[in-house]
């Protein structure tokens, strides 16, 4: 059926029996299958180190998994890193890979044993050389290949190549070591031609700062944007992973710096389902082409990522997870959340096929939602606590 396109039956089975005895909304997750998606991740990038990017999904189980299996981490801010340090990861493994931090932040995490940095602007390198002297750091460049990403993340960081030149030069002159060049392609990035651009980009600085000021860059952070499974079609880890491997070979070829990967979405989306339930079916008048269907939770309850429909979560309800219904069983529906905001509506362009008996109660499953779900969820929306999670093993 459907779903094993998604997650394998044995796994969704074991979330389910869970989940069933459970109250709705919530996010449940195949704890198990960790292994398998970091395998994947270090099979087909061989020699990568894999950063995983904390933001996706810092819940302590998948970080415990994570730091078993020798993975490394990305760490966004003071808070992260305690949690993460908490856990016993030693502080080798972890890089401070947001532009955005205030000098005491800094200050922090040097102070934790943190020796490598990105940044993408003077003051923040300032900031930097000052409160982690020596360190090792990396520069963010700005990457073009974002209006192909369902969801977009550059144009708030990096910078033009120019700067990242000058910037690793002055890290240099300041007693850090400069240490490579960082991009982010754009998460969920479906197109693996914006890889070629970035790559080919940071090759030009490296080989500048080597003949120019005899800087040899020794990393080089390919970020993340690898892609989780929605109903947007996306090629496998494996497809990627042959032509990122080209693109280097061809840009790097026996220079190749040591790489960095920081996967987010790609190791953790696909082991979580937000399961809800269907507070109301209505129509708004008598002969309305389309159902309201009004679920207990919507984008102030996690699924923020269906803002501007960028994510489309494959979705299932008790009845279509085990059979495919005929035309005239199901019929369209617009999907929205339980608060009082008329933004919180997760899909009315986009229109989702669900049968025609469904009913307050019936309980909807948001298949790949393990990731950028339960940190997004409001505290307290009109009163609806967050999403709660289940780790499974
Ligand atoms: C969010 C983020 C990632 C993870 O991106 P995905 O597309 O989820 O893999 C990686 N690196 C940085 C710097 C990020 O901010």
């Amino acid at each position: 059926m459907g779903f094993e396109k998604y997650m394998p039956r044995a796994s969704w089975e074991k979330l389910k029996s869970h989940a069933d005895k459970l109250q709705t909304p919530l996010m449940i997750f195949d704890v198990q299958g960790i292994d398998g998606k970091y395998r994947e991740m270090t099979e087909n990038f061989p020699g990568a180190d894999i950063y995983y990017a904390i933001k996706a999904n810092p819940a302590a189980p998948i970080l415990e998994r994570l730091i078993q299996l020798g993975s490394c981490f990305d760490v966004a801010s003071r808070f992260e890193l305690d949690r993460v340090l908490e856990l016993g990861c030693p502080p080798e493994r972890l890089s401070y890979g947001n532009t955005i931090k205030k000098a005491d932040d800094v200050a922090y995490f040097y102070q934790r044993g943190v020796r490598l940095y990105a940044t993408d602007s003077e003051r923040d390198l300032e900031n930097i050389a000052r409160n982690a002297p020596g360190s090792r750091v990396y520069v963010r460049i700005l990457n073009e290949g974002d209006r192909t990403a369902d969801w977009p993340l550059s144009r708030k960081f990096g910078c033009h190549n120019e700067l990242a030149y000058s910037l690793l030069v002055q890290a240099r002159d300041s007693g850090l070591e400069p240490a490579g060049i960082s991009f982010h392609v754009g998460s969920q990035q479906r197109d693996i031609g914006a890889w070629d651009a970035a790559i080919a980009k940071a090759s030009t600085i490296y080989y500048r700062l080597l003949e120019e000021q005899g800087i040899k860059l020794s990393l080089l952070n390919l970020g993340g944007g690898l892609p989780a499974h929605y109903l947007s079609k996306a090629h496998t880890i494996a497809t990627y992973a042959r032509e990122i491997n080209r693109f280097l070979e061809e840009d790097f070829g026996a220079d190749m710096p040591r790489l960095i990967l920081e996967p987010g979405r790609s190791l953790v989306g696909d082991l979580g389902v937000v399961v809800a339930e269907v507070v109301n079916v209505a129509r708004k008048h008598k002969n309305d082409l389309y159902r309201w269907v009004y679920l207990d939770t919507g984008l102030f309850g996690g699924l923020m990522e269906t803002m501007g429909e960028a994510i489309k979560y494959p979705i299932y309800t008790d009845r279509t997870l085990e059979q495919t219904l005929h035309a005239d069983q199901e019929e369209e529906v617009i999907l929205a959340g339980p608060t009082c905001d008329s933004m919180d509506v997760m899909y009315q362009n986009f229109k989702y096929s669900l049968p025609l008996d469904l009913d307050p109660g019936d309980r909807l499953y948001f298949f790949s939602a393990g990731a950028y779900t339960t940190t997004y969820s409001c505290v307290a929306f009109n009163g609806f606590p967050p999403m709660k999670e289940y780790y499974i093993n």
